[in-house]
């Protein structure tokens, strides 16, 4: 039998926390988030509005918003395999992060029409981007954008250099983002939510190009959605959120094929199947997300489980059950091979 390869990942995510500290008192809206994101392949994030997908993937790029604060846990990056940079060690404005946004790690967000500065040119976004992070003078760095521009199917590119965002459709502006966000090779793309505001034929069109950018450019791809069809499109790894934590995790094929976590089962419950009679109902989750100023005691999931058991999941906060590389569970109904709960430094056995 072959000897299970040993993992090298990109991304390492350990034990991540990140607090928003407000008026009203510290959210934790990151608790405790470990998932590694592999060389070349594609990590989906997957959860409802307020699971902390989004801040966890920005965390990787320590580009957080002003109120929050990374209060505990690593995010380890290995550009080469004998390179490794702590992000969340780094000054989140000093120049060692600013030179790795961007040329190693970039962002695709959901709002082209935000990301981009209407009152500027796409050359003018692109180019000294280029020239910064490649070295290159003006001339080289805009006829590698005009090149990217081309790359990512936008017609006449030269021409489209010299045009304004509010000049394009979504599906266009969407392809330069794609375009700067790969312009200086990166190893990293994180896609929060990029085709969430677009029709479904744009969005398939925006997902075969960011597949096929993959295989040519050699990327990893942290992409961020609430969407199952897309999870099932692109992912290699699925990363389940629930209220800031990791509630499941494993590869596309195991999340799909054998959940094991109650919220899990329910997300694909929810998902629309084609070949139901348009008099099938579709399955909804009961309840809400909790507020993060108003967490439910032990497991956070349990007002919503349809399996909670009283005195047990309502007092207890189960720990990350690892049940294979790459695979764990945070539900008392697993059987455990090995139990890691809140903190990291006490491992309890359970066989
Ligand atoms: Fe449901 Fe209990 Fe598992 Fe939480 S620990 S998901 S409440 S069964």
């Amino acid at each position: 039998m072959a000897a299970p390869q040993a993992r090298d990942p990109l991304f390492e995510v350990e034990d991540l926390k990140v607090h928003f500290l407000t008026d009203d008192g510290t959210v934790r809206a990151v608790d405790g988030v470990t998932f590694e994101i592999p060389r070349g392949k594609t990590v989906c994030i997957v959860g409802e509005s307020g699971s902390g997908k989004s801040i966890t993937g920005r965390s990787l790029m320590n580009l957080l918003p002003g109120m929050a604060r990374i209060a505990g846990g690593r995010v380890r990056f290995r550009p080469e395999l004998d390179q490794e940079v702590e992000i969340t060690a780094l000054d989140p404005r000093g120049p060692q992060i600013r030179s790795i946004r961007g040329k190693q790690i970039s962002l695709i967000s959901q709002e082209p029409m935000a990301a981009l500065s209407p009152v500027h040119t796409i050359g003018q976004q692109m180019i000294p981007v280029i020239q910064r992070h490649l070295k290159l003078s003006r001339k080289q760095a805009a006829d590698h954008a005009t090149a990217m521009l081309a790359r990512v199917g936008l017609p006449r590119p030269a021409e489209r250099l010299n045009r304004y965002p509010f000049e394009f459709s979504g599906g266009m502006r969407q392809r330069v983002c794609i375009a700067m966000a790969l312009a200086c090779r990166p190893k990293l793309v994180i896609a929060d939510e990029p085709t969430t505001a677009l029709d479904v034929t744009t969005q398939a069109n925006i997902l075969d190009l960011l597949q096929e950018l993959q295989s040519e450019f050699k990327l990893s791809i942290l992409f961020i959605t609430h969407d199952l069809g897309v999870v099932a499109e692109v992912a290699s790894e699925v990363v389940v959120m629930y209220l800031g934590k990791v509630v499941e995790r494993g590869s596309v094929e195991e999340i799909f094929y054998d959940p094991r976590h109650p919220y899990t089962r329910a997300l694909l419950r929810s998902v629309p199947r084609l070949g139901a009679g348009k008099n099938t109902r579709l399955a909804t989750i009961k309840g809400m997300v909790p507020s993060p100023f108003d967490r439910p005691t032990g497991c956070d999931f349990h007002p919503r489980c349809e399996y909670a058991q009283a005195g047990l999941c309502d007092v207890t906060d189960p720990g990350r059950v690892i049940i294979g590389p790459g695979r764990d569970v945070r539900c008392v109904l697993q059987s455990p091979a090995t139990v890691l709960d809140a903190n990291p430094s006490r491992r309890v056995a359970h066989v």
